[in-house]
């Protein structure tokens, strides 16, 4: 049930599409065999992204990031449920600490629409993410002052209400030997009408310097709409980034990724990571091989000014930092 005051975006992301036959017929797409409902982690998509599609294209490849396909049913030798070590990484319930001077809280498990290629798909939020409360991360953070940032992460933070976030980041603030906050999320991409007044103003009064890390993969996700919630979200003084992951079908092309860093930039965005896929369970058809990757960014180098050339790294587990690849 949607509470008649749920906002814009609240009522936005509970009408998603959840039925693959219905996201078929949205598009003007014949059902096909190799689609599935996705199982444990179902089809979720909201109609404002299916909007950005193009209709009759089985290879859009914004609907490819979405539309669950029995090619994930498949378990190769090397996948990982948990492939970049976050159990390992846990310190206390919703708390990973894997990098200096940088704390990550996994405040739910939510997410405005779900990534195929996710390596969150296997996460066990219920255990291991916030839902019991914050106080015990909080305490963690206050009493480790090498702590100078902290990264609301999920899931998506900002499948959460304005209210608990508020009262989130004002109890982070008070925390002295804490400078950043950021936020690691894919809503303001997916649903931009989440940029809305109330979030503005909570993130234009804190005292944190805040970075707002978006995600996008193909410049088509970048609409007027985003755009729109973009000029909103540099209003509050944040920096604006990007994160990508590099995907099979979907911009692993020259013209897909220049395309994107180009519209990243036109937006306020500068981009960040383009991610090599985790070896998750179920995204092996999403995997970039590295020498493909490596010369996909040589090539962005030709092409661009080097700001615009995201850094093309992969996690492994339990080293310190994101390895760079090329
Ligand atoms: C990626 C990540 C960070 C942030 O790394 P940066 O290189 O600073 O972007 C922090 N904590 C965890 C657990 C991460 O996975
Ligand atoms: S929004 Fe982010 S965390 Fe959620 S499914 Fe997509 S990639 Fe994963």
């Amino acid at each position: 049930m949607i509470s008649r005051t749920a906002s814009t975006w609240q009522r936005e992301l509970a009408s998603a599409i959840v039925r693959p036959g219905d996201l078929l017929e949205r598009l003007g797409l014949a059902h096909d065999p190799c689609v599935t409902d996705g199982g444990a982690f179902p089809l979720r998509v909201p109609e404002g992204f299916v909007r950005r599609m193009r209709p009759g294209d089985p290879r859009d490849p914004l609907l490819r990031q979405v539309l669950p396909v029995s090619a994930e049913d498949a378990v190769l030798p090397g996948d990982s449920p948990d492939p970049v070590g976050d159990l390992a990484a846990l310190v206390t319930p919703g708390l990973l600490r894997k990098y200096h001077g940088r704390a990550l809280l996994i405040l739910t498990g939510a997410c405005p629409l779900h990534c195929r290629y996710c390596f969150r798909r296997h996460f066990p939020y219920s255990e291991e993410g916030l839902a019991g409360g914050w106080d015990r991360a909080l305490a963690r953070i206050a009493s480790d002052r090498s702590v100078s940032e902290v990264i609301l992460s999920g899931g998506d933070p900002l499948t959460l209400s304005d209210a608990k976030l508020e009262r989130l980041v004002e109890r982070l603030s008070g925390i002295a030997h804490l400078t950043r906050l950021r936020i690691h999320t894919r809503t303001p991409i997916v649903v931009p009408s989440r940029v809305s007044d109330r979030l503005v103003a909570w993130l234009a009064r804190s005292r944190l310097a805040t970075v707002v890390v978006l995600h996008a993969n193909h410049p088509a996700e970048v609409d007027a709409t985003v755009a729109t919630a973009t000029a909103r979200l540099r209003e509050t003084g944040a920096t604006l980034l990007n994160q990508a992951v590099l995907l099979r079908g979907v911009n692993d092309s020259l013209e897909a990724l220049v395309g994107l860093s180009e519209r990243l930039f036109e937006v306020g965005v500068l981009p960040y990571y383009l991610h090599q896929l985790d070896r998750v369970q179920g995204a092996a058809h999403f995997a970039v091989d590295d020498v493909t990757a490596g010369r996909l960014v040589e090539g962005l180098r030709a092409r661009l000014p080097g700001y615009l050339v995201p850094r093309l790294v992969r996690e492994e587990a339990g080293r310190p930092f994101k390895v760079p690849l090329v």
